[in-house]
């Protein structure tokens, strides 16, 4: 009984710990009044935990701001050298590799383009992590111990088994044991997840979509992926996967898809797929630059614009669907295609998707672009071992 009542402290303490914790790294700066009011914590509670998370160097006092007609108020932050944490996006086009402090300030970076973006070679990229790992860690003067764990976004589904594989089926990969391999190069705790949910919880957490309950973010690059945040979290299907965006029909019988299917939205949208509508040469040495050459042709080009204006109304068509489908408040649009399109193309993929959704719906919500730029995958890969950090509450 007496043991019952000491686990029940214990969680509780722990709870209130967390709640802290969660509420000072989403928001980044807060009063103890703030904290309170944020958590629904007793002052005295938020003023105990403050002094022990303060004690053990996890937050810190970062100034003073005015408050009306009273005293200043002190402002409480996540202490950014107590510990870092990095994220590795593995792209169709490149690898990044990015180490961040605690208040998610980028430290250090590292990228690797693919020589040949149509494999991915797992050697190849493996390698690219090992070395983006120790570069970040070179050029941020940090060693192992001082960081909490990577997180890492990959192209595809992932199986959590009692091993990760990986299923990347136009990625090349075939139940890719991922962590095991990883193992081999780093002892760092190891999270993984699709790179489209890391972009999602970026943006939900820190950029276009913060303060959303039900959104839908959607990642561009050289294929189309998304994630569907429900109720304010990612949504997760049966299998760990959901919302593979980029393999719904939007051209029955239409073109071959890499996923082998017809008439995908990938087979239209994604920056491989536009660069083999347009079948122009190009010298540009990868698909990031190409785009970016489709698309300032199309002011001169009527090619160029077809191609482009094809791409909105695919896309809006597709977006109209998920309108249709899950009621979004805000659909935003990312991924290094993504942000390079919606640029040029923002306002005719709204009105794309406005003629193919309900008028409820569609007005019900806000197409908006990324505001993290294409870095998001790896800020959200980070935010993984974030998230395990701040629910063990900091310990
Ligand atoms: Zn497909």
């Amino acid at each position: 009984m007496r043991d019952r009542k000491r686990g029940t402290v214990r969680d509780l303490r722990r709870g209130n710990r967390a709640a802290v914790l969660w509420s000072l790294y989403l928001s980044q700066a807060r009063s103890r009044q703030e904290l309170s009011a944020a958590t629904g914590l007793s002052a005295a509670s938020v003023t105990n935990v403050v002094r022990e998370l303060i004690d053990e160097g996890i937050i810190i006092e970062t100034g003073l701001a005015e408050s009306d007609g009273g005293r200043p108020r002190t402002m409480l932050g996540m202490n950014p050298e107590y510990g870092h944490v990095i994220g590795v996006d593995v792209g169709e086009t490149r690898t990044r590799v990015e180490l961040f402090d605690l208040t998610m300030t980028e430290r250090a970076k590292a990228e690797y383009t693919l020589d040949r973006p149509a494999e991915h070679d797992v050697g190849v990229v493996l390698g690219q992590i090992a070395s983006g790992l120790a570069a970040v860690l070179a050029d941020s003067d940090l060693d192992e111990h001082a960081i909490l764990g990577v997180g890492v976004g990959v192209p595809g589904i992932i199986e959590r088994r009692s091993e990760v594989l990986v299923h990347g089926q136009t990625y090349g990969w075939d139940a890719v044991p991922l962590g095991t391999l990883l193992r081999a190069h780093t002892g760092l705790p190891l999270r993984f997840d699709n790179g489209a949910k890391t972009m999602g919880q970026a943006e939900l957490w820190f950029g276009a979509g913060r303060g959303a309950r039900n959104a839908v973010m959607i990642l561009i690059g050289s294929g189309v992926g998304a994630s569907l945040i429900s109720g304010g979290s990612t949504y997760q299907g049966a299998t760990s996967s959901a919302a593979e965006f980029g393999h719904i029909a939007v051209a029955v019988g239409g073109r071959k898809c890499r996923c082998g299917a017809a008439g995908c939205l990938e087979a239209y949208v994604g920056a491989a797929a536009i660069l083999d509508r347009y079948g122009q040469p190009t010298a540009a040495t990868d698909q990031e630059l190409a785009l970016a050459e489709l698309i300032d042709a199309a002011s001169t080009s009527p090619h160029a614009a077809g191609i482009l204006d094809d791409t909105a109304r695919y896309l809006g068509a597709g977006i109209g669907t998920l309108i249709n489908l899950f009621n979004p408040e805000r659909v935003i649009l990312g991924g290094w295609a993504g942000l390079q399109l919606g640029a040029r193309l923002l306002p005719d993929i709204r009105e794309s998707a406005r003629q193919h959704s309900l008028h409820h719906l569609y007005a019900a919500t806000s197409i908006v672009l990324g505001e993290l730029g294409p870095g998001a995958v790896a800020l959200g890969a980070a935010t993984l071992p974030m998230e395990t950090f701040l629910n063990s509450s900091g310990q």
